[in-house]
């Protein structure tokens, strides 16, 4: 599956589910589903750095690895995978075009430590 189809996916899942969700009407509205979805998103970011800082505590007083754990990070990730998309769509943004731009500009940038370095 593209990256677009995937929008689309989660898209056709939240209009199903969340059908108010999506009735925007002016610009009030639109800053409160944004102000909802950064809440989210930064409230998975927050439960994937809670599992690291469990790893590292584990790691650094028992010298326990917690490869276990690596399912739940993935699980946190997808989380915040799936709000970055659901932001996108808010945005009305194509994030496989804007995903290339970036990397483009990335491409650009770093090449200058590398000729450097
Ligand atoms: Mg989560």
């Amino acid at each position: 599956m593209e990256l677009r189809e995937l929008q689309k996916v989660q898209k056709e899942f939240d209009l199903e589910y969340f059908p108010e969700f999506w009735r925007i009407n002016g610009y009030e509205d639109f800053l409160d589903r944004l102000e909802y979805l950064v809440v989210a998103l930064a409230g998975e970011v927050g439960e994937f750095a809670n599992i690291v800082k469990k790893m590292r505590r584990e790691y650094m007083h028992l010298g326990v690895e917690e490869r276990e754990r690596l399912d739940q990070l993935r699980e946190e990730l997808i989380d915040i995978f799936i709000y970055t998309v659901i932001t996108a769509n808010l945005l009305d943004m194509d994030l496989e075009e804007w995903f290339r731009k970036k990397l483009s500009l990335n491409r650009e940038r770093f090449d200058r430590y590398r000729d450097n370095g």
